[in-house]
């Protein structure tokens, strides 16, 4: 009771001078770290966010998880506001990654930690480290699955496959990472002929997706079919995350695909969401990227609480993330290609969804 009692009174003696104390921490309050993360509207930001705060419960830390829908300049305020109100660290999976300059300045004048989550933040010199995962190799995953998929190892400049290609936002550094890294496996074999574009659209930005959003994509896959690719048969579509596959492969069902003998053409995705990885399951998406993000909230989780205890944080790559002003130490995860053939194993036995999820 003594205990309580005294803890109680310091809750309330730090109440009553202000916030300073939860700035601070102290080994009855370690204080509240604030966690900005992009949007609700896909699953997997859900999922980051709900364990890294487990995660920080179980050390006795608080937590503000904020979510700014896509919103530049919302997240932008939730991190100020973050600041102000004294927050121990900050964990950040930025929307742009350059937009957030002024508000880092303010932390590091705070004294306040930033790890920037899964993106990079680009142009600060006030970012700390960054947890994510090889994001150049979960383009290579992608571009060597949609190879195999569609069977380009034995195309010809005579008889080619054709694909269409897509990207995600690109205010998004990873975005960048992701195609860098599929176009590493595929260009070999546009160079050669045996890969065709028929849209001619192979340029990063041309092929990017504003705010990753799907609505975007389906729509640039439905001008895509009534026009260049109406003529042919397509073969595969690379495309960077499950919500955009969904939308591509809604499209082209619309324009006949997928039944009375034309197949589907081979769709990438990325993130294992539900309702990708079913679609996976029952042959309608071509494969995903699993990035479990428990692994990744649980060493966001320790870097943090190992600088704010004044540790080192685990760090294994020095040299790929240089955000303009400085290379970010960072902690990759490594990501893991799901297609039919593993998906038991990989999600159901790593235990990411049971059984039933599927349906
Ligand atoms: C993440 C991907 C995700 C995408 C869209 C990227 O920054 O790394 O996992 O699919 O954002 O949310």
């Amino acid at each position: 009771a003594t205990a309580a009692v005294s803890a109680m009174a310091l809750t309330l003696a730090g109440c009553a001078s202000g916030q300073a104390q939860v700035a601070s921490g102290s080994p009855t309050d370690p204080g509240t770290i604030g966690l900005a993360l992009p949007t609700t509207e896909s699953a997997r930001w859900i999922s980051d966010g709900q364990n890294m705060v487990k995660q920080f419960q179980v050390l006795g830390y608080k937590t503000d998880l904020e979510y700014a829908q896509n919103d530049v300049q919302k997240q932008v305020g939730q991190v100020g506001a973050m600041i102000q109100h004294h927050v121990r660290a900050l964990v950040i999976g930025s929307i742009d990654g350059t937009a957030l300059k002024a508000d880092l300045a303010q932390a590091k004048a705070a004294g306040i930690p930033v790890i920037a989550y899964d993106r990079l933040i680009r142009g600060s010199g006030d970012v700390d480290y960054y947890a994510t995962f090889d994001n150049f190799k979960v383009g290579v995953l992608q571009g060597t699955a949609l190879a195999d998929a569609i069977g380009l190892k034995s195309a010809t400049k005579a008889a080619p496959k054709r694909i269409e290609l897509f990207a995600g936002s690109a205010d998004d550094n990873n975005a960048t990472f992701f195609f860098n890294g599929a176009m590493s496996v595929l260009k070999p074999y546009l160079d050669s002929g045996a890969l065709v574009v028929p849209s001619g659209q192979m340029e990063f930005l041309p092929v990017t997706t504003k705010a990753w959003d799907g609505k975007v994509a389906g729509a640039r896959m439905e001008t895509l079919l009534a026009g260049p690719d109406a003529a042919v048969t397509l073969d595969g579509v690379l495309s960077p995350y499950d919500g955009i596959s969904r939308a591509i492969l809604t499209s082209l069902q619309a324009h006949g695909y997928g039944k009375g003998g034309k197949a589907l053409p081979a769709v990438t995705g990325q993130d294992a969401e539900l309702d990708s990885v079913k679609l996976v399951n029952t042959g309608g998406q071509s494969s995903t990227i699993y990035k479990d993000t428990r692994e990744l909230a649980k060493v966001a989780v320790e870097m943090t609480d190992k600088l704010l205890n004044g540790e080192k944080p685990d760090i294994n790559d020095t040299k790929t993330y240089d955000n303009g002003v400085k290379v970010v130490p960072t902690f990759l995860l490594q990501p893991v290609l799901v297609t039919k053939a593993n998906l038991q194993t990989v999600l159901i036995g790593g235990g990411y969804y049971k059984a039933s999820d599927l349906g």
